[in-house]
């Protein structure tokens, strides 16, 4: 059987290396959370992870080859791709993987339907199953009908974008309001990709069509039916208080969620003791990851963030077997 050790002020360590002030973490946390002291050991043997990326096959800047040599010159032991409704990037992540020696998991970032918005990861399922597949190829049919209502109310409003354009400045088979943003700064009709957004393409202005989305629910028995694990991203950026992210997470551990993100480089000292409370006290395990985007997003470098973010190999041990 494990030994497991309180261990007072043992958050200064890489297992919670996560925050830039770990002492206040662990005088709220401590009461809370008993740690194997083997798992640090073990953890720091078997070098850092990244469960959170993107590459050109969403909305990141590197490919996922460029994206596992990165990893292999950090230093990291594993990384997730974790592209936005795709897992188109993921063969060429692996076969990468092989040639530099990174460890590559499956993985995916659903939006699934909120209020506001809100992330979930699917990590280290199988490709081979044909569920996960499937559902992405009614998201792209759904997208490009989408994608041609966009078209048509900008048309309607003598905003001459074609589907064309928009293939055009897609690296994916995902296409969408991004790529039309894009199409429209290229031809001239605005200046960035915010004003595209700001003026016509969001929620309120002349061009915005809604989407159909996936609910959490779907999305964690789809990633269940595939073999993988479910996590509830960012949790800082779904826009709810703490108590409604606790409903939230209790709601979804009912549907079968495994984890929350419990490692990211914006998380608060508060947000951190927030997620190991919640975690401990509904039976989650944690992901983590940086969510690098390459030049698409700054302060959120591969592995590491904005610098605060350190990621045990232990982490992903522990959410294969659904334990904190
Ligand atoms: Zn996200
Ligand atoms: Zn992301």
């Amino acid at each position: 059987m494990k030994s497991a050790i309180l261990l007072k002020g043992l958050f200064k360590t890489d297992e919670y290396a996560n925050g830039n002030s770990n002492e206040h973490i662990s005088k709220d946390i401590n009461k809370d959370v008993n740690i194997n002291i083997n798992d640090i050991a073990n953890a720091n043997a078997k070098g850092f992870i990244d469960l959170h990326t993107h590459s050109t096959f969403s909305d990141g800047t590197l490919t996922p080859t460029q994206l596992v040599k990165k990893a292999k010159e950090k230093g990291l032991a594993a990384i997730a791709l974790t592209d936005h409704d795709t897992v188109d990037g993921l063969e060429e992540a692996i076969e990468a993987g092989k040639k530099y020696g990174v460890e590559v998991i499956c993985g995916i970032e659903f939006s699934v339907k909120s209020d506001t918005e809100m992330h979930l990861l699917g990590l280290d399922f199988s490709l081979d199953c044909p569920e996960i597949k499937r559902v992405l190829s009614d998201m792209i049919k759904n997208r490009e009908e989408r994608n041609f209502k966009v078209i048509e109310k900008l048309s309607e409003i003598g905003i001459k974008i074609t589907h064309d354009d928009i293939i055009r400045e897609s690296t994916s088979k995902v296409t969408g309001r991004s790529q039309i943003a894009k199409a429209m700064v290229k031809k001239g009709y605005v200046k960035s990709i915010n004003e595209a957004f700001e003026r016509y393409l969001s929620i309120g202005r002349p061009a915005f069509v809604t989407r159909k989305t996936l609910s959490a629910e779907k999305a964690i028995e789809i990633i269940k039916k595939s073999g993988g694990k479910s996590s509830l991203a960012h949790l800082n950026q779904i826009g709810k208080t703490n108590d409604e992210l606790y409903e939230i997470l209790l709601r979804l551990k009912q549907c079968g969620l495994d984890a929350v993100e419990g490692y990211y480089t914006e998380y608060t000292d508060e947000m951190n003791a927030f997620c190991r409370k919640a975690a401990a006290d509904l039976g989650l395990a944690f992901s983590g990851g940086s969510d690098f985007h390459g030049d698409n997003k700054i302060n959120h470098e591969l592995g590491t963030g904005a610098g605060n973010l350190k990621i045990p190999y232990s982490v992903l041990e522990k959410l294969r077997k659904k334990i904190i």
